[in-house]
Parts: C-alpha cells; structure tokens; sequence
C-alpha cells in the first residue's frame, strides 16, 4: 500500500504539517481507505455506513462518474479558451431542470466561489455590496464569503457584523420566535427591517438577498411556508435580487422537487450549485437570468482556471446520468418518508426526540431535554453520534445549538440502510436512557 501510516501517526503527522484550523471527526479518528456506494471502508476493512455525505451524491466512487472522469481525463483537460462542447451541453441539462429564463451557466470549482460569484454578479447589477443574510447562514470559506456567513463570523475567531450585512431572523419553525409550519408570512415580514436598514444606509432599500433554500448548517431546517415567497416578493420591490443557494439541498435531494427553491414555489434570479453536481470533484455552477448575465460582462473577464475543464464536465454529465438512469430522486422521497416515519415512531418512546423534519433525504432530529421548554439537549446529541460511530454508522450534528442529528446520506441510501439506521438509533437512544 501507498499509504502505510496507522491513523494515531497521520493524526501526529498532519498535526505538524497541515493547517491547524481544520478537524477531525469523532473521539476515536477514522482512516478511511476505500469508499463504495453508500459504505465507506477503514484501514482494518470495516465497513462504515455513510449517513451525512451529501457530496458524493450518487455514492462513493459511482462506476459511472469514475469511468467517465479516468476517461476525459486519458484525453484532455485544459481550459475553457478552447472550444469544447461538453461545457454548454452540461449548461443545457442544467437549465432544462431550472424554472424561468435561468439559462446562463457559469462553471466554477467550489461552492464558495460559485457563491463569491453570484454576490459578484448581483451587486454589479445593483451597483453596491448590501446583501442580507438569513442568521445562522454559512455560505463559503473565503474572505467574501465568510463576511456574510453568521455561521462563522458570529462566533469563536469572528469578527463584527459588516456594515453593508443585514442578518434577518433565522426562520425556525420550531425553535424561532414564530412556530409551525404557517410561520412563513410572520419571518417574511422581518425584511421589512433589514431593507429600511439598507436605505437608511444607502438611500434606498435595494439589496442582494442570499439563502440556502432549505437551512443545513442551521440544523437541518425546513423553511416554512410562504417563507420565501413573501421574502422575494419584498426583496424584487425595492429593486433587489434573490440568490438561491441550493450546494446542500440541490439535485433531486429533498424528492418532491429537485430544487429546494421549488418547495417555496419562487424562481430565483441567480441559483448557486455546488457539492452534489461533482460527486466529490471539484465542481460547482452559478446559474442566472440573461439579463443578470449581460449586465456582469460589463468589461472585466471572469476567467477561472479550472472552472469548466473538460474533466470537470465529463463528471457533471455523468452525475446527472446516474441521477436520471437510478431514479434518484424519487429514490430519496421514499427512502425519506421511510426515515422520518421510523424518526416519528421512535419520538413516541424517547421523549429525547423534540423534532423530526425534512424533506426527501435532507432530513434533521432535534433532540431536547425538555419537550415543553424545548430545552437543546447537545451531549445527547453528541453521545448518540459517538454510540453510532463506534457501532460502524457514520452521523453527525448541526444547527446553532448542535443537537440536532442531521442526516444527508448519498442518494443511493435505499430502505435497508434506512432501517439500519433506525435500529441502531433505537439502540444508541435507549443507551442514553
Ligand atoms: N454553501 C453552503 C450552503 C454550504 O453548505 C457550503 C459548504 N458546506 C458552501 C456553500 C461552500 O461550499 P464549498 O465547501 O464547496 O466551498
């Protein structure tokens, strides 16, 4: 093997030579050598179910993606000034899944810098930086990115909200300060204050307003209804613009729609994807209207040196091939309903569970020490993740108080692994109790 290093060494070794701001997962590390489907294989040969991996959309190392990226890459791969069909054709199958006039695709490496440009874009249409944010948001690693991700800026290591940032109230339906599912409407009406705060700044309230279309890092929320439909609706009459992030929630994950936008019934103007369209390689889209695309080619080139390469595109075609050939979509409505059905079953025995929610395989468990005060119950979070992981079920937590397990499985996660992680919560809850 290549790669001979027993984990405690790697741990040491990346603790001298890697960036020391970034972690590792669980008590008991993992070295990870082989990945298939929806198992991911340790050092010793055992196998691990994979629950939260939401890049590698359509499994671990897809026969189909690995062929048709080993393949282009045998071939060609260079830059985008040369002339290749397999980038417009890619940007054709993705604006054939959007609403409205989203036609024009531009191919970048990362959710962050497709988020980077989408900002870029609005705001030389608008002709400044106001952006508004939803609290608890994390939308990229880079400087741009991070100044308008609560997520990161509002905690440890942070920094002061930026004075161009309108943070509106994070739109929990079950925590926030307005609850259920007709909450909508109520945190709609908070942009009514972040705009009158843009136009106080700038004399008027127009401003680029930038959401997950469902929350993953603020717990693995569901929007509620009419939530963004009455934001958009604020946002478009004072002459702003409305981004989609959809690097979590994109491709078919929450079943019912492929977008997550759609679940709200809005058409953004820009729609930012990132994580699933690669499977794991670096690969990620702004996507906008024609109108937004003509006003940003005011002069200055977007050039990027690897966003759209040939390989690139080879493995974005591949993605969605497998997507449509296994039915993937329709895959994670049922295989979701199933999840949250068992969820629900188990909140009759463990008063631990306060909230189950989701849509298709975006699904989020909130646990609580107390039904009534919703009380956020962290360490039951963490010794559940801690029992699963040491019983070969690979999970994680989210949202601002952590307790909340948050379960993103790759696509190809069927009714078996469905039941397999519900037995095995069931064992790690009753050895809470
Ligand atoms: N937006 C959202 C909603 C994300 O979850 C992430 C990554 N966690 C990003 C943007 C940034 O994507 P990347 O890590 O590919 O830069």
């Amino acid at each position: 093997t290549i790669d001979p290093e027993p984990p405690e060494a790697i741990l040491a070794h990346r603790r001298r030579v890697i960036g020391r701001s970034l972690s590792v997962s669980y008590r008991e590390k993992l070295k990870i050598v082989r990945g298939r489907g929806v198992w991911l294989i340790d050092h010793t040969g055992r196998r691990h179910l994979d629950t939260v991996n939401n890049i590698t959309h359509v499994g671990h190392c897809h026969p189909h993606v690995v062929a048709a990226q080993a393949r282009q890459a045998a071939e060609l791969n260079t830059n985008t000034r040369y002339l290749h069909g397999l980038m417009p054709a890619l940007a054709d199958r993705i604006a054939a899944t959007m609403p409205g006039n989203l036609s024009v695709v531009t191919f970048v490496n990362s959710g962050t810098e497709a988020n980077e440009l989408a900002l870029r874009i609005a705001r030389t249409a608008l002709g400044k930086k106001d952006t508004v944010v939803l609290d608890w948001a994390y939308h990229g690693n880079s400087g741009g990115t991070v100044e308008i991700s609560p997520y990161k800026f509002k905690r440890k290591g942070g920094f002061p909200q930026p004075d161009f940032l309108q943070v509106a109230t994070f739109p929990d339906p079950y925590r926030g300060p307005h609850r259920g599912a007709d909450s909508g409407p109520a945190y709609a009406a908070d942009l009514d204050r972040c705009l009158d705060a843009v136009a106080a700044r700038t004399g008027d309230g127009a401003a680029t307003f930038i959401a997950e279309s469902l929350s993953g890092v603020g717990g693995q929320v569901v929007l509620p209804q009419g939530y963004l439909a009455g934001v958009y609706d604020r946002v478009r009459a004072r002459g702003g613009i409305c981004i989609a992030d959809e690097v979590q929630c994109g491709f078919g994950r929450v079943g019912s729609a492929f977008w997550g936008f759609q679940l709200q019934g809005v058409v953004p103007d820009i729609v930012v994807l990132g994580k699933p369209i690669g499977n794991g390689h670096p690969l990620a889209a702004v996507v906008t209207t024609p109108e937004l695309a003509d006003r940003f080619a005011n002069g200055m080139e977007y050039f990027n040196s690897f966003g759209g390469n040939p390989v690139s595109m080879a493995v974005g075609h591949a993605v969605l091939d497998v997507i449509e050939t296994e039915h993937l979509q329709a895959k994670a409505l049922a295989t979701g309903e199933r999840l949250m059905a068992g969820y629900r079953r188990l909140a009759e025995r463990f008063r631990v569970i306060g909230d189950v929610r989701g849509s298709g395989l975006f699904v989020g468990v909130e646990l609580v020490g107390d039904r009534e005060t919703r009380l956020p119950d962290a360490a039951a979070a963490d010794m559940v993740v801690d029992v699963l992981r040491r019983r070969g079920i690979l999970s994680s937590t989210d949202g601002p108080d952590d307790n909340v397990l948050k379960i993103k499985p790759p696509m190809v996660f069927g009714p078996d692994e469905a039941d397999l992680l519900l037995a095995e919560t069931e064992t790690a809850l009753g050895a809470l109790a």
